[in-house]
């Protein structure tokens, strides 16, 4: 099993070949957006961004670029048609604004290759854009993408019929690849999944788990339940954790190489605790940049194929991550 069985899964072990094995994802989204001055105290989160200032998520997307990623995540984590109803807008500006967040991505990923491409021995790779599909608990945003607990009424045809309509139309717009992030149940990996079939996804996609316990899935299903559902789908290209903190990333690399023949991603948190009393970020306790590129080879090492950061990550932690797995390489290669 790997990424070679479906025509459009090339481009992904392309990327792979070209990055030395281990490619790069790029970094947290809303904390850039926020470094810059946005204000995304909202349910829609990043993607009120999308409304608001589309110039300052290529701008974003452009400073992950230069940091070395091989992949960009696009802003569609929060963004969903209920989600853009609930807050006024109609259907059909949903989903241009879903479209939209493909279409930023591509643009700036198209410009920044037009400037790299020709200049010798830059250490770039042309980078893939992944549309990301946050789980039906993103879009709730009530924390239960991180408990797994979406309450009795929820089955696997809703979660299809949530997912559905966004995930034609990011493919549609011309994303490289699917990102389904931080799904917390066994549940919604099965209706991410079969939707691949049903829809008939012919790009390469990844689903990505967080944990809270730092060996399950948030709601408590053990890992290999949740991968059992996924071996045997051969569209669902890659497997791993995403938003969890770093410290739980080696451990469970090597549980997921166990259970699974498919690429491991990685992209964990920067371990900072969320305080939703004082609403503030407490500090990571042992974790910063400096980590991350001694853990980054670590991750390689032990199994993972695609390794990033996710929420309160930054350009500085893709570039020590780009900066070490590209230096290890090129010992390598000597
Ligand atoms: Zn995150």
């Amino acid at each position: 099993m790997g990424f070679g069985e479906r025509r459009g899964a090339g481009m992904l072990a392309d990327l792979l070949e070209k990055a030395g094995g281990c490619a790069v994802i790029d970094g947290g989204f809303a904390t850039q957006l926020e470094k810059h001055g946005a204000s995304i105290n909202d349910p829609l989160w990043s993607a009120l961004c999308l409304i608001k200032d589309p110039a300052l998520i290529k701008l974003v997307h452009w400073e992950y670029l230069e940091a070395g990623a091989d992949v960009l995540v696009t802003s569609s984590y929060q963004a969903t048609i209920p989600g853009f109803l609930s807050r006024g807008l109609s259907i059909e500006e949903g989903e241009t604004l879903l479209e939209k967040s493909v279409k930023l991505a591509v643009e700036t990923r198209d410009k920044f290759w037009d400037n790299v491409k020709e200049i010798p021995e830059n250490s770039y790779n042309r980078a893939l854009v992944a549309a990301s599909i946050g789980s039906y608990g993103a879009y709730l945003a009530d924390g239960s993408e991180y408990s797994g607990s979406y309450g009795a009424d929820i089955d696997l045809a809703k979660l299809k019929d949530f997912h559905r309509r966004r995930l034609q139309l990011l493919v549609k717009a011309g994303a490289d690849l699917l990102a389904f992030e931080t799904i917390p149940n066994k549940l919604e990996a099965q209706a991410c999944a079969e939707l691949l079939e049903e829809e008939n996804v012919e790009i390469p996609s990844w689903i990505c788990f967080s944990s809270v316990d730092g060996d399950n899935a948030p709601s408590g299903e053990s890992f290999e339940e949740c991968l059992d559902i996924l071996n045997q789908r051969d569209r669902v290209s890659a497997v791993g954790i995403n938003c969890a903190p770093p410290h739980f990333i080696e451990s469970l690399i090597c549980k997921i190489r166990k259970l699974t023949s498919k690429p491991i991603v990685v992209y964990p948190n920067s371990g900072e605790v969320w305080d939703g009393r004082a609403k503030k970020w407490l500090p990571s306790k042992c974790f910063g940049d400096d980590k991350f590129e001694l853990f980054a080879t670590r991750w390689r090492d032990v199994g993972a194929q695609l390794i990033g950061g996710c929420c309160r990550t930054t350009p500085s932690t893709i570039r020590a991550i780009s900066q070490a797995l590209r230096k290890v390489e090129k010992i390598d290669d000597l």
